[in-house]
This record gives C-alpha cells, structure tokens and sequence, in this order.
C-alpha cells in the first residue's frame, strides 16, 4: 500500500499562505507530490513559513501553466467543489474518494485537484475531472478554507491507507505456515493407508468407506506444511519401528 502516485493539484493559488499549509498537511499525511498550476504568488517566503518541516514538499513541487499539463499523465482526476454545479457529474463522498485514488494510484498515476480561494474551479476545469467531491459542510457556509480542505481529504487518504495495511498484516500474521498442497495430503494419506494396513486396522479388500472419511477429515482441517511433516514423520517412524521387528 503506498501514496507514491497520488498528486495533489492546487490551481492558480492566490495566498502563497495556502500552498505552505498544503504542502505541511499532505506531508502530515504520508503524500507527497505537490503540483501548482500558475501560482499568482510564488515562491514566496509565506510559503515556506508556512510549509513548516515540509520544505522538502515545496522543494519538489512541479509548477506548470494549466490544468491540462499538471494532470496529462494520470489515470484518475477528481475535482473538489464547495457548491452544486449547472452541469450534473459523478459526485462522491471524500471516503469513496480516497478508495478510488489509493486503489486506482497503485498502478497509475492520479490527482486531486483545487480550486482558487475566490472562485474554486471553473467549468471548463471540472469537467476535465472524472469525478467531483464535495465535504460535507454546514449549508449556510459550506465553503473552506483551501489548506483545510486540502487536509480534510487528505486526512480521509490516510485513514484509509493505514486501515488497509492493518487489514493486510492481520492477513499475513493470520497464519505462520504455508497450506498444505493436494499432493502432500495425498503421499501422507497413502502412507497412513499402508501403515494401517500393516498393523490390520485397515481392510484393502474390505475398506468401508475409512479413507474417504479421512480424506474429508483432513481436507476439514486444511493441515499446513509443518503439520502434515509432523504426521507424515510419526507414519514413517512407526512403520520403521515394524519393519525392524
Ligand atoms: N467560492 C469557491 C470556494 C473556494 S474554496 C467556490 O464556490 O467554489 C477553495 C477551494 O477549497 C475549492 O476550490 C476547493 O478546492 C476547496 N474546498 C473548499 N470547500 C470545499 C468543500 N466543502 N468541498 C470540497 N472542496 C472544498
């Protein structure tokens, strides 16, 4: 699970302020890739005061000149948008918006992209998006600040990012030894069967159903590789204990 992929596009900037608190919270919340479309005031040292230990996100930060360049090489767009738009696009909450940027940025390259501080984006921009996503806010002021937005849903990247590496090392811890594989279960089984032919537990000529019923026992309990090397190793040593007989 990384972030490695995932672009935060910040468009025509005014108050270089914003692109400080940006840069600081995205770093705060493991991404790194800052992308800043004509900046009205930057580089600037607001920025940099602001950016606190995330100079390094400034640093690296990749400036062009429209929306389109900053996002030419990515897979997935989402725009964010503080109000309802004329024209009607695929909406999502920022929780389905950080599983499609995690998931879809495993492979490929993906942005989330925001607006200026007066005017957000506009339509032409939103409609490059493949989706829009909005923060729920209070309706009679629903619109915030850029750097609180940027952490709001960046916080929401997170969250989810380390919730599904837990899940992954619950899956990895869950057990310490590999599976069993058909053909180990069978050698082991054939052993058995001739082991308790050996001592006249077992009737070849008169099996009545014995090694389907261990079969299915086994195949039950679904054995890993160390158990069924414990009960092949007590078989073989039983039978050479017979045979010394
Ligand atoms: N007056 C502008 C709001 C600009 S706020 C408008 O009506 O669009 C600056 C930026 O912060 C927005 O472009 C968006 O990127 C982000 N933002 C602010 N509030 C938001 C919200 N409720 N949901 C999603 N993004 C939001």
């Amino acid at each position: 699970m990384h972030l490695n992929n995932i672009r935060i596009v910040l468009v025509n900037t005014s108050h270089p302020g914003n692109i400080g608190a940006s840069a600081r919270a995205i770093k705060n919340m493991g991404i790194s890739k800052l992308y800043l479309v004509a900046p009205k005031d930057y580089p600037s040292g607001v920025a940099v005061g602001r950016a606190s230990s995330a100079l390094d996100i400034l640093d690296n930060a990749v400036l062009c000149d429209d929306l389109k360049e900053a996002i030419a090489d990515c897979s997935l767009v989402i725009g964010t948008s503080a109000r309802s738009r004329r024209i009607p696009w695929p909406m999502v909450t920022p929780d389905k918006c950080a599983e499609l940027l995690i998931e879809e940025g495993q492979q490929h390259n993906v942005a989330l992209v925001f607006g200026r501080e007066d005017r957000g984006l506009s339509n032409e921009e939103l409609q490059l998006c493949h989706y829009h996503v909005q923060i729920a806010a209070n309706p009679e002021y629903s619109s915030l600040n850029l750097g609180a937005a940027v952490m709001v849903l960046s916080h929401e990247i997170y969250k989810l990012s380390q919730h599904l590496e837990e899940e992954n090392q619950e899956v990895e811890q869950a057990w310490d030894n590999e599976l069993a594989t058909v053909a180990e279960v069978e050698t082991y089984l054939k052993n058995l069967e001739q082991l308790m032919t050996q001592i006249d537990f077992h009737d070849p000529e008169n099996p009545r159903h014995l090694m389907p019923r261990l079969r299915r026992l086994y195949n039950r309990i679904r054995p890993d590789k160390m158990e069924i090397n414990i009960l092949h190793g007590i078989v073989s040593e039983t039978q050479k204990k017979l045979n010394k007989k």
